[in-house]
């Protein structure tokens, strides 16, 4: 299930009560913090950042062995989330699970900048862990080339400060220097900022893994300090 980005508000209400009803709960410490007041009388079984397979396999032991069990995902659980590695993990052991959506960082932060999410956009994870760097450039240079708005998830860490800046290159190559830039860090948590720049200044940002980048298409523009990109009636 998905919690959405942090803000109690947006944890919907079907989300909330798959939570009621769970007797297990497994999930990264930060998202388990999250919904702290929603964990009374339940087991919980926190993991790190990088345990998602044995986690996906322990939650579907222990749902083989009878227990009702929640697996927590930030944002929505389809979208680089734990989804898709607890349905590959239950399919071979035959348990049933239910999907439950959750509001992801690329609406959350869409929503804190404006309507940067107005026409065709596409998602991209920076992140090298689980995808050869060859392959995250190929798509970039695809979506840029294509005029999408780009939604950057996992845009650095500390570890790969360099790959940020190749993925800047990128986008300079293939859009003018004024192309709108939204960055939202932390968006419906404690310490949720944001910031509108374009591609020539957005280098003076420091952005990691808690922010959400956004870059506009051709027709992105800032107004009464919002970003929008127009719906298209107008082509
Ligand atoms: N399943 C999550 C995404 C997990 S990938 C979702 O649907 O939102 C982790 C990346 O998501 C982070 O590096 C960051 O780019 C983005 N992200 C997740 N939560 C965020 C938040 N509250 N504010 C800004 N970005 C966030």
């Amino acid at each position: 299930m998905g919690i959405g980005p942090g803000d109690p508000g947006l944890l919907a209400p079907r989300a909330k009560e798959a939570l009621a009803r769970a007797e297990v709960v497994f999930g990264y410490r930060t998202y388990l913090g999250l919904v702290g007041d929603l964990l009374a009388g339940k087991e919980v079984v926190p993991s790190g950042m990088r345990e998602e397979v044995a986690r996906a396999r322990a939650a579907v032991a222990r749902a083989t062995n009878g227990a009702r069990v929640a697996v927590l995902s930030g944002g929505d659980p389809g979208v680089y989330g734990m989804a898709a590695p607890v349905l590959e993990v239950a399919a071979a052991a035959g348990v049933p699970v239910t999907v439950v959506p959750g509001v992801t960082a690329a609406t959350a932060a869409a929503a804190l900048l404006g309507a940067p999410l107005g026409h065709d956009f596409a998602v991209v994870s920076l992140s090298d862990l689980l995808t050869p760097w060859p392959v995250i450039v190929k798509r970039l240079e695809a979506a840029v080339a294509a005029d999408f708005v780009l939604v950057l998830y996992n845009p650095s860490s500390t570890k790969r400060k360099e790959r940020w800046l190749e993925a800047v290159a990128i986008l300079r190559a293939g859009r003018p220097a004024a192309t709108p830039v939204g960055i939202v860090w932390d968006a419906g948590r404690s310490g949720e900022r944001k910031v509108l720049c374009d591609l020539a200044t957005v280098t003076a940002h420091p952005v990691d893994m808690r922010a959400t980048v956004i870059v506009g298409n051709s027709h992105t523009y800032v107004a009464n300090g919002v970003m929008i990109t127009p719906r298209g009636y107008n082509w």
